[in-house]
Formats: C-alpha cells, structure tokens, sequence
C-alpha cells in the first residue's frame, strides 16, 4: 500500500533516514567483506542508536510543514524501520523505502521520488547525509540541508555506487 501524504497544503520536509536520524556505524563492517553481507547489513538497522542532531531536527519542523521519510532502504525492511522509528519517539510521516528490486544508486531513485512528489506538494527541504545526493538536490533546484553530523561512510557510499544498494 502506498504511503499517505500529507495534505498537499502542507510544504513537505523530506527526510532521509540512515546517517540522519540512524546510526549506521556499527554496521559498516558488514560492508566491509567479500561478498557483501547486504541482507544482514539491513537487518542490523533494528539495532541503529539514534542522532540525536536528527530527532531535534525532525522534532522542531515548522508549522504548517510535514514531514517525509526518504530512504535508500529497500521495501523489505519497511515494518523494522516503522518500528525503529516508533520506539525512538519519531514523528510520523509517509515512509517512502526504494523498490526492492531497485539497486541503482540512492541519488537517482531520490531524484525519481523526488520529482513525483514536487508535482502535488512543495518541498521546504531535504535532509540527507550523502554528497552525491546534495549534489542531485542542487541540480534539481530544491533546498537542500547536508547532515553532517556522522562522518559519512566511503565504505557505504563505494558499495551504493557499485551496487546500488542502499
Ligand atoms: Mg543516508
């Protein structure tokens, strides 16, 4: 079932969720072996601490804004990273999760979610911690915020550019 918006009124904040408001660091390793351990590597999301910088980031949206969840994650981790957001007081918000099938780099299935949603609401912001993907913003026009606040991953994002996984 696909996500409820919000009322189209509302300017969207959309939200990406590992390196934001998760801490993958612990599960990095898994990244860091041939093969890949991909599917224990996002099993292990349950056990991500909360960013603190990114639960007050989401916590004190403007009024009138609401809020979207973005994320490289594929569809099949859905229910754990409800959870997750759940237990660690999150807002909710529609949870937009890449296709499963889906292993092109998170940029362009961004840019793709992206752009649907530009067509029925405004976009106030998008919070991502990837380079690559702030880079995407700028060239599509819309405001953009680098989470900064975990040193991003060269493990994770060679492992998204050459399997587009995450
Ligand atoms: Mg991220």
């Amino acid at each position: 079932m696909p996500p409820e918006l919000p009322d189209p009124a509302s300017p969207l904040v959309v939200v990406d969720i590992d390196g934001v408001v998760a801490d993958v660091s612990h599960r990095l390793h898994l990244l860091n072996q041939h093969p890949r351990r991909w599917d224990e590597f996002f099993a292990a999301a349950a056990h991500d601490p909360l960013l603190p910088e990114g639960h007050a980031l989401v916590t004190a949206l403007p009024e009138g804004t609401g809020l979207c969840w973005l994320t490289g994650r594929p569809e099949r981790n859905r229910r754990l990273t409800e959870q997750w957001l759940t237990r660690h007081g999150m807002p909710s918000g529609p949870l937009l999760m890449r296709p499963d099938r889906d292993r092109r780099p998170a940029r362009q299935a961004k840019r793709d979610f992206l752009r649907t949603l530009r067509r029925t609401h405004a976009i106030a912001l998008v919070v991502d911690d990837d380079p690559t993907v702030i880079e995407m913003l700028v060239e599509e026009g819309l405001p953009h915020l680098l989470a900064d606040w975990l040193p991003y991953s060269p493990r994770l994002h060679q492992a998204q550019e050459r399997q587009g996984r995450t």
